[in-house]
């Protein structure tokens, strides 16, 4: 059997799986379980009430059915979202966004990297020019994953000069991926909408832009949303990536996440290592959830 992720639901269920029979009190521990891993009230009862409708439908008392079907259930409702990355652009441009914190540099890294051992050649913009610390630290990664980096030439730099800098590198070089990191300062709200719509409209002069990823932290869950609500409204999301779904017990914010925004997941983050991050398959992921 698989190892048990952190974000299975399997010890919270163990419970209720190990009775000989579904009663009351499985729907209450359903319930429990699902709200504690931030499935979310409405989804919960949404959840819930399907399971009944089908346990009575079939008539059956044995928790092993209900498990199944609420493998059934998750899956069927991960599977409405179209998770595939849209990278078959050359060069296929990718901005990433999000609140500072979410693990949005170490993405960049784990993307390049994944990028990498798909055989493809990768170059990362830093085009969060005002924080010396960022550009440092994707210098970082970009040296980890083995790809080019193209940075400021000073400090404050205009971000969307670096990003569009970044393009015309890959265009005139023959890079096939480039992934583009952007400032996340919550305080200027309104100032950094403006930059990524720039950064947008300047990549947009030389090369359409294929995927705008929003990353998320799954330890913060729905109040993380809440946050990242200026970037859903304004930078033009195209998915989302959640990130420290390894330290968290919420794999059903992954569920939450998709219905509530109605973006895609693309990508997940696992850890802080460079291989920690993978593409999101509803199937596999439902599997785990109830592993
Ligand atoms: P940024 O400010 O959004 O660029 O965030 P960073 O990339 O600097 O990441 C912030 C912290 O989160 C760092 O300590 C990372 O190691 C950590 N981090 C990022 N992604 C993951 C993940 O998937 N799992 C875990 N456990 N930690 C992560």
């Amino acid at each position: 059997m698989a190892e048990r992720k952190s974000w299975s639901l399997g010890g919270a269920l163990r419970n209720m799986f190990g009775r000989q029979t579904i009663d009351e009190s499985t729907w209450e521990d359903l319930e429990d379980a699902l709200l504690s891993a931030d499935f979310g009230p409405t989804i919960t009862d949404e959840v819930i009430e399907e399971l009944r409708e089908q346990v009575s439908r079939f008539n059956t008392t044995d928790p092993r059915d209900l498990k199944r079907m609420l493998r059934e259930v998750i899956e069927e409702r991960l599977s409405k979202f179209d998770t595939t990355l849209n990278l078959s652009a050359r060069p296929a441009v990718t901005l990433m966004v999000g609140v500072n914190g979410v693990g949005k540099t170490t993405t960049i890294g784990k993307f390049a990297r994944f990028l990498r051992n798909f055989n493809r050649s990768v170059v990362v913009g830093a085009a969060d020019t005002f924080r010396a610390a960022a550009v440092e630290q994707l210098d970082t990664w970009a040296m980890r994953a083995d790809v080019r980096i193209v940075r400021p030439q000073q400090y404050g730099q205009d971000p969307a000069s670096v990003a569009y800098q970044t393009v015309e590198v890959a265009m005139n070089e023959g890079f096939e991926m480039v992934i583009i990191d952007t400032a996340g300062r919550l305080q200027t709200k309104a100032g950094l909408m403006d930059e990524l719509t720039k950064i947008h409209r300047v990549v947009e002069k030389l090369t359409p832009v294929s995927e705008v990823l929003l990353v998320l932290d799954a330890t913060t869950g729905q109040n993380g949303v809440s946050q990242a609500e200026a970037f859903i409204e304004h930078a033009g999301v195209t998915g989302l990536v959640i990130t420290k779904l390894d330290g968290s017990a919420k794999g059903g914010f992954v569920l939450s996440v998709q219905e509530r925004t109605g973006l895609p997941i693309k990508l997940i983050g696992t850890g802080e290592g460079i291989n920690d991050l993978t593409g999101f398959t509803p199937h596999v992921f439902a599997e785990q959830l109830l592993a």
